[in-house]
C-alpha cells in the first residue's frame, strides 16, 4: 500500500504525519508481513522520513516520486536514481499521469527511468492507465497494454519480477470517481497475462500489480478482494494517517 502525498507537506509536517501514521499502526497491531506500506514523498522530505523510518525502526517503507533519466551533470532540478539510492529509498514511483500529462512524459521516457532506478537497485512503481476517452470507447485493455509494452521494454524477467506495476485509470485519480473492483480486475488481469506473455509466468505471478484512483478505506477491501489486484497506490486519502492506516489495514 503506497501513499503518494504529491507536492503536499513541508518537512515538518511530513515528520508529524510519518510519526502519527507509525503510532496508528502500532496501535492497531500491524503486521507488515500481511500488507507492506510505504510513503511515496517529496524530495524535500525524504531525508526526514529516512532519519524517522530507519531511526525509530517504523514499520514503513518510502519512496519518491520521479527521478531524472540521467547519472550526473548539468541538469538542473533533477535528481539522479543514485541519490536517491543514497537515501535508501526503496520505491520511486515513474510514470504517474500527472507526470505524463503537466511534464509530456512519454511512455518511452518512464521505461529509461524504470531502468535507471532498477539500476540503481531501487524498486520502480510503473504507473499505466487510461483516459476517461478511452474508456468510453471501450479501449482501456488494449490502450493500457500497450503502454505496459513500451514501458517494460528491455526489462529482463528478474527485473519485472521485482517491480511495482500500478494501474491507475486516469478518470479515477482524485476525482472520486472510482473503477468498480470488476473494472479494476479487468485491467490488472489482463497486465498479468501480458507479463506472462513478455517474460514467463514466474515473473507475472511475481509483479506486484496495484490499483490506483480515489482508493479509501471504504473501498479497499472490495478492491484487495480482486485476484490480481496485489495493492492500492492511494493519493488523496494517505494524507490522513488514521485514514491512510486503515487502507493499509485492509486485512483486519
Ligand atoms: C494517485 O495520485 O496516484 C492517486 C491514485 O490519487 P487519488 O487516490 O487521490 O485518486
Amino acid at each position: 500500500m503506497a501513499g503518494n502525498w504529491k507536492m503536499n507537506l513541508n518537512h515538518v509536517e511530513a515528520a508529524g504525519l510519518v510519526q502519527k501514521l507509525a503510532w496508528t499502526l502500532a496501535d492497531a497491531k500491524y503486521d507488515a508481513s500481511k500488507s507492506a506500506a510505504a510513503v511515496i514523498v517529496p524530495f524535500t522530505d525524504l531525508r526526514t522520513v529516512q532519519t524517522l523510518i530507519e531511526g525509530d525502526k517504523l514499520p514503513l517503507q518510502f519512496g519518491a516520486q520521479d527521478v531524472s533519466t540521467h547519472g550526473s551533470g548539468a541538469y538542473t532540478g533533477e535528481i539522479s536514481a543514485d541519490m536517491l539510492a543514497k537515501l535508501n529509498c526503496d520505491y520511486v514511483v515513474v510514470g504517474h499521469s500527472e507526470r505524463r500529462d503537466y511534464h509530456a512524459e512519454t511512455d518511452e521516457i518512464i521505461n529509461e527511468k524504470a531502468k535507471v532506478v532498477l539500476a540503481a537497485g531501487i524498486t520502480p512503481i510503473i504507473c499505466v492507465g487510461e483516459k476517461l476517452d478511452i474508456r468510453k470507447a471501450g479501449e482501456q485493455v488494449p490502450f493500457v497494454l500497450a503502454q505496459v509494452d513500451k514501458v517494460l521494454a528491455g526489462l529482463t524477467a528478474e527485473q519485472v519480477a521485482g517491480s511495482v506495476i500500478a494501474y491507475e485509470p486516469v478518470w479515477a485519480i482524485g476525482t472520486g470517481e472510482v473503477a468498480t473492483p470488476e473494472d479494476a480486475q479487468e485491467v490488472c488481469g489482463a497486465i498479468r497475462v501480458r507479463v506472462a506473455e513478455l517474460l514467463g509466468q514466474e515473473a507475472a505471478d511475481k509483479v506486484r500489480i496495484q490499483y490506483g484512483g480515489s482508493v479509501k478505506s471504504s473501498n479497499v477491501v472490495d478492491i484487495m478482494a480482486q485476484p490480481d489486484v496485489d495493492g492500492a497506490l492511494v493519493g488523496g486519502a494517505s494524507l490522513d494517517a488514521e485514514e491512510f492506516a486503515k487502507i493499509v489495514l485492509f486485512y483486519a
